[in-house]
């Protein structure tokens, strides 16, 4: 009761309705990502171009200027605000979160609102069950969630709604007097292509006006902040031997598979250290996948560190170690792979500790006791930070769990509260 009574100091405004419309709306469309779409296909599904050109109808039909939209090559969008008057000097961040959701299944939700009191949520197709363990901290909250069989996709329109209603809001002169500010409808996030293939029509102008930070609005609970992630590698190791019938002329077989599987498991020691063996900010090294058979075989290594540094130390002793492996075999080892493929978003964000004391102020307004999160994966902003490592780049909740599965949910209240945060930011900036 008292916290919400803070939110309604912080916003008086009834937002709650409009923003919910949004949402059920935008999850109805199915955008999810085509990870098989060959690289030049932008965006990989054309629905998430078609869904950006509808958000840019709705903002026109809201009041916005054609002067105002960004239409990069990629598929996304960007909506330019200028500031209100007297407020033109004042820090101007870009806000952001992507359109598209996650490949492996389908989207296009059919939505259910469910006033929760406890236990498990059994959704009505392909048998899906939400356990009560994951909800366990929002009885007495309306959920919402899909049917069982597609995503909600609330990873990211949670983020998309929030950013609409803050247009449509500001349209409408319900904000009186903000700064300037972006918004950005990515694409292909959930591909791993926004930092490949969105950043590049990015125009280096537009980022260095981005002087309040690029702010994704793609994480789960309101009560973490995303300020640090993983750099991520990527290292392809392929063997290449001689195939022979294995019985009369076994003596001239060169086994590249028997090299392959040789080393995932000499690489599953210690000194690399697996997945699960590692925890916080430990390092690791994992192999996704090993094919092949005696002619050619081919392991793909994803080592994650903190530190881009370790990467070339864990580089040189795979390749020492493969090396030595193709020796015993008597197989010829090859190299190649993605190399860096982003990296940790904590130094440009620990450089401008304004933008993070202004976040947690913003959070802490709305109610929340927020902390910081390093977390084990890559975000947007790790991708957007491989060409530009000076903008600082942390991802806020949103109010979605179990994301990238049938099971996703989301909190009605904490995208409503990340909508509040944001507002309260913006504030602050002023
Ligand atoms: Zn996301």
């Amino acid at each position: 009761m008292e916290m919400n009574m803070r939110k309604q100091e912080v916003l008086a405004e009834g937002f709650q309705a409009e923003l919910s419309e949004k949402f059920f709306r935008y999850v109805a469309i199915d955008t999810r990502a085509d990870g098989a779409a060959p690289a030049e296909k932008e965006p990989s599904n054309p629905a998430e171009r078609a869904f950006n050109s509808m958000l840019g109808v709705e903002l026109t039909r809201a009041g916005a200027k054609d002067e105002q939209f960004i239409f990069l090559s990629d598929g996304s969008l960007i909506v330019r605000f200028d500031a209100t008057a007297g407020l033109e000097n004042k820090r101007r961040p870009c806000f952001a979160a992507h359109v598209d959701t996650y490949p492996k299944y389908p989207g296009g939700a059919v939505t259910i609102v469910h006033d929760y009191q406890g236990g498990d949520i059994e959704l009505p197709k392909s048998g899906t069950v939400i356990p009560a363990f994951d909800l366990r901290n929002f009885i007495g909250q309306k959920i919402v969630t899909a049917s069982g069989d597609t995503t909600l996709g609330a990873d990211d329109k949670a983020g998309v709604a929030v950013m609409m209603q803050l247009a449509v809001d500001c349209l409408a002169g319900k904000i009186a007097t903000h700064g300037a500010f972006d918004l950005w409808f990515c694409v292909d996030e959930e591909i791993g292509r926004v930092g490949r293939s969105g950043v590049k029509y990015l125009s280096p102008e537009i980022v260095a006006s981005w002087t309040g930070g690029l702010v994704n609005l793609d994480g789960m609970s309101p009560n973490g902040i995303d300020v640090g992630c993983f750099c991520g590698y990527e290292l392809i190791v392929e063997f290449f031997g001689n195939d022979a019938h294995p019985g009369v002329e076994g003596s001239k077989l060169k086994a590249a598979h028997y090299a392959a599987a040789r080393l995932v498991c000499d690489a599953a020691s210690a000194e690399f250290r697996l997945p699960w063996m590692s925890e916080a900010m430990q390092n690791y090294l994992y192999s996704t996948d090993i094919t092949g058979n005696a002619s050619q075989s081919r392991v793909t290594f994803i080592p994650r560190s903190f530190e881009k540094e370790d990467f070339a130390l864990i580089v040189d002793r795979v390749k020492e170690l493969a090396g030595n492996i193709a020796k015993i075999f008597g197989v010829r080892a090859a190299f190649s792979g993605y190399g860096l493929q982003y990296v940790n978003t904590e130094p440009p964000i620990r450089q401008n500790q304004w933008l993070m004391d202004a976040l947690l102020a913003a959070h802490r307004d709305v109610g929340y006791d927020t902390k910081e999160n390093h977390i084990r994966g890559g975000t947007d902003g790790a991708m957007v930070n491989m060409t530009y490592p000076d903008l600082p780049s942390p991802n806020i909740g949103a109010g979605m769990y179990n994301v990238h599965g049938p099971r996703e949910f989301l909190v009605i209240s904490e995208m409503e509260d990340c909508y509040r945060i944001v507002r309260r930011f913006l504030e602050l900036l002023a």
